[in-house]
């Protein structure tokens, strides 16, 4: 007997995530030796090497629970952004916590709003939940922060809203989030996931750590899995009054962010000279991408993060696919709806170039017949 009739219906209706292929993978398919994973935005250079010492210490404490309140880490995250601990939830990557933030605030018969090409949590989380999904068309391939807000009816629980988005990596400046923030009535709470901020160069950036005292309805969402290089430990956080955060706290599971994360976020925080190097490596290497694409003719959606979405101008996943065999991982968008792009990772310099030859190579063979 098969369990379809069991589940539940909103459950049965929903697509897995599509995560970037596994190196591994890839070189088990092909037997190619030499691959490139550019394909899930991590951090090319790794990770600090303060972060491999501290867990190396707290590995001999393995046996022990984690501290399910995570005091150290909050009070870590507290002084460098300089915001209330109190008002701070721990996630197993940040989209632990944007789920948490989903399951408690909206449930059947709730809307929750979020833009077109929005990432692909947001529609994940709010059909999981069972609540409705209101995806508001986007601008430019942009949040159109105006339209959102006109969206919002009775039902509106919740909007998330990804600044710098992904897999776009559009960025709005303060004052359309001003604009939009005045039109958001305080009974709907707006999630705004920051996980790029760190690598934003945009001077009009609104900040939504700085945003948080102006409006008790808001939620800002960080991660430690880019910028920091924390991909594969899983942590990341929000920041809200303390009232939204200790309702959040409830739902959440109470060991959910695991010892080594939690000395790792701290560890992480202190070495912020890595966090530099690698946004100064990205925005080297990024106009490295952006000038070998203007050689191929191809044009790129203008991005604040560590990725650029780039129009292949034909459907997308042939290229994809050869760009596989040349042992190259790029990801195909075209589950968000965007068939003729593809996301590239901005990866290390050794990378970038394997990437950006083999993206030559296709090209070329695909205009030669
Ligand atoms: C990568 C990413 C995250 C981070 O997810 P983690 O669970 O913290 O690894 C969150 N939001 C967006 C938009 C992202 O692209």
């Amino acid at each position: 007997m098969s369990c379809d009739a069991l589940v539940l219906a909103a459950v049965r209706g929903l697509t897995p995530y599509q995560t970037g292929k596994p190196i591994e993978e890839l070189q088990r398919e092909l037997g190619l030796s030499r691959v490139s994973k550019l394909a899930s935005n991590e951090n090319p250079l790794g990770c600090s090497f303060e972060v491999v010492k501290a867990c190396r210490d707290v590995l001999e404490d393995i046996a022990r629970y984690p501290d399910g309140a995570g005091f150290s880490l909050k009070a870590a995250i507290s002084a460098h952004f300089q915001i209330d601990a109190q008002g701070l939830v721990l996630g197993n990557g940040s989209n632990d916590v944007l789920e948490l933030i989903g399951r408690t605030f909206a449930g059947a018969g709730d809307e929750v709003i979020f833009s077109q090409f929005a990432f692909a949590v947001y529609p994940i989380t709010v059909q999981a939940i069972g609540a409705t999904a209101v995806q508001v068309p986007a601008k430019d391939f942009a949040h159109d922060l105006m339209a959102m807000a006109n969206a919002i009816t009775e039902k509106t629980k919740l909007i998330y809203i990804a600044n710098p988005n992904n897999p776009t990596g559009t960025c709005f400046g303060q004052a359309e989030w001003d604009a939009f923030m005045a039109a958001v009535p305080q009974r709907v709470i707006v999630v705004l996931d920051e996980a790029y901020t760190e690598y934003v160069t945009q001077t009009d950036y609104a900040d939504g750590l700085r945003e948080l005292s102006k409006y008790p309805n808001l939620v800002v969402t960080r991660t430690f899995s880019k910028a920091y290089g924390l991909a594969g430990l899983r942590l990341g956080f929000a920041a809200a009054s303390a009232d939204v955060a200790g309702y959040i706290n409830r739902v959440r599971q109470p060991f959910n962010v695991s010892s080594l994360a939690l000395v790792a976020g701290i560890a992480a925080l202190s070495d912020q000279e890595f966090v530099a190097e690698a946004v100064a490596v990205n925005h080297k290497e990024m106009r490295l991408w952006q000038q070998a694409l203007t050689m191929l003719d191809l044009s790129w959606i203008p991005s604040q993060g560590n990725f650029l979405c780039v129009d292949m101008g034909m459907p997308a996943l042939p290229i994809y696919e050869a760009l596989l065999r040349q042992g190259v991982i790029v990801r195909p968008v075209s589950a968000y709806g965007m068939p003729n792009h593809l996301r590239i990772s901005i990866g290390s310099d050794e990378e970038n170039m394997h990437g950006i030859e083999a993206l030559t190579h296709v090209i070329k063979a695909l205009r030669a017949v």
